[in-house]
């Protein structure tokens, strides 16, 4: 793997495919012990976590759900101020072992505003699987329950991520040279 150019800026390789997979089949082992005899619901957050979300829910051995949502922002009136909404939650999360996947943990931004909208439903348990985490980004503290890897304060692409819509497709995750 030699550096690579995406859009205007130079990657070097960073995690390799097979780290990634070993990394998964990991992850997996834990959740198939962990959620034995349940079945829970995963959802992933696009766009950036179609991928490992896939590659992860192939390695599951238990019955397990899977749907895709996508989170927008906007900013709301003065009294709600900053509003994010859920595009494609459908299911009833009433009583649910309910797993959140997410392609990277950065400021811990998203989450945070998100899982209370999602405890708001009553869940039974509400974990989260995270391929990355920059823990010296982190501005709102999120427990991150089922980690891929932690990664320093730069940034990434591949494997799902991307630097302005290019480099999803790449199979490995490259990280900027700065
Ligand atoms: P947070 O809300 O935790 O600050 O940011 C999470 C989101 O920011 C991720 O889901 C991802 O879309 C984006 N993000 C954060 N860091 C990176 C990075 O290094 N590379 C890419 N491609 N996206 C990132």
């Amino acid at each position: 793997m030699g550096d690579i150019r995406v859009h205007d800026k130079q990657f070097e390789p960073y995690i390799s495919a097979a780290a990634i997979a070993d990394r998964i089949k990991e992850i997996a082992g834990n959740l198939n012990k962990d959620y034995a005899g349940k079945k829970p619901l995963f959802i992933a957050i696009l766009n950036g976590s179609f991928m490992f979300a896939a590659d992860l829910y192939k390695e599951l051995t238990i019955d397990a759900e899977v749907c895709f949502i996508k989170l927008a922002s906007y900013k709301g009136t003065k009294s709600t101020g900053h509003v994010i909404t859920a595009i494609g939650l459908d299911m009833d999360l009433f009583g649910r072992d309910v797993i959140i996947v997410e392609d990277i943990v950065d400021t811990g931004k998203t989450l945070s505003e998100f899982l209370p909208q999602l405890r708001h439903q009553q869940p039974a348990s509400l974990k989260i699987v995270a391929l990355l985490h920059k823990p010296e980004a982190t501005v709102f503290p999120i427990t991150i329950d089922y980690l891929g890897f932690s990664i320093p304060n730069k940034f990434v692409v591949g494997y799902g991520l991307d630097y302005d819509g290019l480099g999803r497709n790449i199979p490995e995750i490259f990280k900027l040279i700065e």
